[in-house]
């Protein structure tokens, strides 16, 4: 660890709600140095007990339906009900664009001045499974410093919902009213994961469209089969300008909590989402290692060829890879 930061350092400073040092533990968990990693790797072991208490809601929907304004109304609202808040911001722009699409700091400027709120964007331009795992371990040690609600947003464009669906309790999907599902490309699948859909800037003009939207959604939602949680999801209207509707967003996601919790199946959820992750942390170290190995790296590149060439099936390419993998780890 640097001079000065000790493992009690991050550890005692994130359970007592310090949020220069929570700010400092994400950014360790975030690091890709071997020795960060397993610095970070002990901090979590460490706060883990006091992890698990918050609730954890996904939001997302394509940029400009107004995730930010609304996450910021949101987040006021929650504070206001003497709860702390953090939001994790997951940005899956492109390293090659440098574009962020979530945008720059001004976002949020009212709630990321409370002192019961903690914004933080992930660092953008990874892997999404790298910013997934970030992503995670960052909500445990905003749990671990006494956040009760735990916001994770992403923009609806990709892969990045299906990661964050995985790691949270509560899906909510926004959308825009009269867009088009084609326009604001949201798949049918990403509809099939929410557990509420708000229908954004319901407010002026767009009052009558936004609760004509709110009748289709609901007849499109009546479609899909009953999720596992056994929760019919919810379509709601809001306004994060006036305000309208944002006390209901909340309400329904304590009903929500209320009702998986008495079902059993919040903490099952939890423990079936734990088992992933531990699959994909094990899937992950182990392309690591296997990255490690020269002999392994050239292997899979030539097996690339032979498979584009049709020379070579995926199946035996990959059992070739997995033998050469067994050579290089028996003699280093
Ligand atoms: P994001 O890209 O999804 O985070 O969207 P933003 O929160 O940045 O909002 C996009 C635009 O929509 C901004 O110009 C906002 O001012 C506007 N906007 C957001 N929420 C509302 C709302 O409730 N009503 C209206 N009329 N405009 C809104």
């Amino acid at each position: 660890m640097k001079p000065g930061f000790s493992l009690s350092y991050y550890v005692d400073g994130v359970l007592s709600g310090n949020r220069v040092v929570l700010g400092q533990a994400i950014t360790l968990v975030e690091s890709f140095l071997p020795k960060d990693q397993e610095n970070a790797g002990a901090v979590l072991e460490k706060i883990l007990p006091d992890t698990g208490k918050s609730i954890r809601v996904g939001v997302t929907g394509v940029p400009g339906v107004g995730k930010s304004t609304f996450i910021e109304a949101l987040g006021l609202y929650v504070v206001r009900q003497e709860k702390k808040i953090a939001v994790l911001s997951i940005d899956p722009s492109s390293p090659l664009t440098k574009g962020s699409i979530l945008g720059d700091k001004t976002r949020m400027e009212e709630l990321s001045k409370n002192p019961n709120a903690f914004i933080r964007p992930t660092a953008s331009g990874l892997a999404i499974g790298g910013v997934a795992n970030h992503t995670r371990e960052a909500m445990l040690l905003c749990e671990a410093a006494g956040f009760d609600v735990i916001f994770v947003e992403t923009v609806g464009v990709g892969q990045s919902e299906v990661s964050v669906k995985k790691m949270v309790d509560f899906f909510l999907l926004l959308m825009l009213a009269g867009a088009g599902d084609e326009l604001q490309g949201i798949k049918k699948g990403i509809m099939e994961m929410a557990d509420a859909i708000a229908i954004t800037k319901a407010d002026g003009d767009n009052i009558k469209k936004a609760s004509e939207a709110q009748a289709d959604y609901q007849h499109a939602l009546h479609l899909f089969s009953t999720p596992d949680s056994g929760w019919k999801p919810k379509v709601l209207t809001t306004s994060a300008l006036s305000g309208d509707g944002i006390d209901k967003i909340w309400k329904v996601i304590q009903q929500y909590r209320d009702q998986t919790e008495k079902s059993g199946y919040f903490d099952q959820n939890r423990s079936d989402q734990n088992i992933a992750w531990f699959h994909d942390c094990f899937d992950q170290l182990v392309r690591a290692d296997l990255s490690q190995h020269q002999s392994v790296r050239s292997n899979l590149i030539s097996l690339e060829e032979e498979i584009r060439q049709s020379k070579l099936s995926a199946r035996s390419a990959a059992q070739q890879l997995l033998d050469r993998y067994h050579q290089a780890i028996q003699k280093p």
